[in-house]
């Protein structure tokens, strides 16, 4: 079988990825907190985990991809203080939080379907799964790992020898100048494993538990969740680099204090930040948000938002600019064209050339040495333009690549999956207003202007629909 390597963050290094059932993988990743939009930097870290399940898929392993939903727990800080996500958010739009939580749900669905990225085999929401949270932290403390306090019961972090290593904490650094937050906590790095819900208001998310009513800390429903679905051990675990020190880090010493079992994911794997300057973290709650949403209204296609995040490895930061995505968005149009063009001379083919043949290994190898899909994408455009294999040689390449880029181009349609520019549409809109004005003549100029940069128009209810004049590709 292919050999795949990845970075893994458990031990800073790049090794051979062993599976722990020959031709298995078991994957989870943490899902997104769903009481706002999931903006273009969360998508980020869901092209990256599908791309992972892809090139799995690709070289014929058996797959199983468990995603969660944070519907609960999840607090304004990371520190187990403040208002859980959800009942800030539910404040703002007058839903409650079960409303919230369904709202986004199917928000964040939806844009992943446009994104192409592939439903987990399992959708796991952590309210769905408040029993075996209750079970887990049961565990936890039927072996003294926990203790209770006002505000819930805690994670002793100090009797877990191994608390941090990930990360590579410094613990004594952090107890050092450690202001402790919640009342009570014995150690900075101690987390909650269950609040109490406030004595004074009554949340839409609550449950009786051994302790008393409240709701799970946000990191116990990863633990509790990827050892139902996966086992107490499993291969993979995907994720932000924003949650190495806190997240995962509380994830390792829930689980491995549970099971008693070491290692408890074996390859953690992590991507890079996309952020929108220099230093500006993305972030859903201050509400400065880019969501797929907005590329469309601005006119760029997910996929070519998808194209873009391919063109950089996932361990590398980007920097989004409206330049690189329109840059992306002409390159994947150019290249849908030229697709086009060789399917329509394709013919079935029984056997690769050895040119063909060596094209494919080099695909290959860059998607399995730690998903380089940069490299990857290069070698997709090396094999249209090379004039030694013929056209039903590139088509099957194209399909077989395809599998792993995600992009669908088999299905592809002339005037309908081919981008249309943002100044096009900024044309359509711009006519949709003059006729909504009955300015008619100026609604002709823009039609005769589409008209002459190769567009057709159809008026419909909803407004004008705009393709490619036929043979125009
Ligand atoms: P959340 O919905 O906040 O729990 O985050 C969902 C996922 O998005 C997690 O895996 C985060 O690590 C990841 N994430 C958050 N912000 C960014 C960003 N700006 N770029 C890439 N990934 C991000
Ligand atoms: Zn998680």
């Amino acid at each position: 079988m292919q050999k795949i390597y990845f970075y893994n963050t458990r031990t800073r290094k790049k090794e051979e990825f062993r599976p722990i059932e020959q031709g298995k993988v078991g994957i989870y990743s943490c899902g997104p907190t769903v009481y706002a939009y999931a903006h273009i930097g969360n998508m980020r870290a869901y092209v990256f985990a599908d791309s992972l399940r892809r090139m799995f898929e690709l070289i014929g392993y058996d797959v199983k991809h468990v995603m969660n939903i944070t519907d609960v727990g999840h607090l304004v800080s990371d520190a187990d203080d403040g208002e859980d996500k959800m009942e800030v958010g539910k404040k703002l739009e007058g839903l409650d939080a079960w409303g919230l939580a369904e709202k986004y749900t199917k928000a964040f669905f939806k844009h992943a379907e446009k994104l192409h990225i592939k439903k987990p085999h399992v959708v796991c929401k952590a309210t769905d799964h408040i029993k075996e949270q209750i079970e887990m932290v049961k565990k936890l403390e039927d072996a003294d790992y926990t203790y209770i306090i006002d505000d819930g019961v805690y994670f002793d972090t100090s009797k877990f020898a191994e608390y941090g290593k990930m990360a590579k904490l410094d613990i004594e650094g952090l107890q050092l100048g450690a202001r402790i937050d919640s009342a009570g906590k014995k150690n900075k790095t101690d987390f909650a494993l269950w609040k109490f819900s406030p004595k004074d208001t009554k949340r839409d998310m609550e449950w009786d538990s051994p302790w008393g009513r409240g709701f799970p800390g946000w990191h116990i429903e990863c633990s509790a969740m990827s050892s139902k679905y996966l086992g107490e051990q499993f291969d993979i675990h995907t994720g932000g680099i924003d949650h190495i020190p806190v997240h995962h880090t509380n994830e390792i010493a829930q689980s491995e204090c549970a099971s008693g079992k070491e290692p408890f994911v074996n390859y953690w794997l992590h991507c890079e930040f996309l952020s929108l300057d220099k230093d500006t973290k993305m972030s859903k709650s201050k509400g400065d948000v880019l969501t797929i949403d907005s590329l469309e209204e601005k006119g760029y296609s997910p996929l070519a938002y998808r194209y873009l995040l391919l063109t950089s490895h996932y361990r590398n930061p980007i920097k989004f600019s409206f330049d690189s995505l329109k840059m992306a968005k002409k390159t994947l149009r150019k290249l849908q064209k030229h697709i086009l063009s060789i399917k329509k001379n394709a013919k079935d083919i029984v056997a690769l050339s050895d040119i063909a043949i060596k094209h494919k290994e080099n695909f290959l190898n860059a998607i399995c040495d730690d998903l380089n899909t940069a490299k990857a994408l290069a070698e997709l455009h090396a094999v249209i333009a090379d004039k030694d294999i013929t056209d039903s040689e590139k088509y099957e390449l194209i399909k077989y690549f395809d599998l792993a880029l995600g992009f669908d181009f088999v299905n592809m349609q002339e005037n309908k999956d081919i981008d249309i520019p943002a100044e096009i549409l900024d044309l359509v809109a711009m006519r949709d207003e003059a006729r909504q004005n009955k300015n008619w003549e100026e609604s002709d100029r823009l039609r005769d202007k589409i008209i002459g940069l190769g567009y057709e128009l159809k008026d419909t209810a909803n407004g004008a629909e705009v393709r490619l004049k036929d043979g125009n590709i």
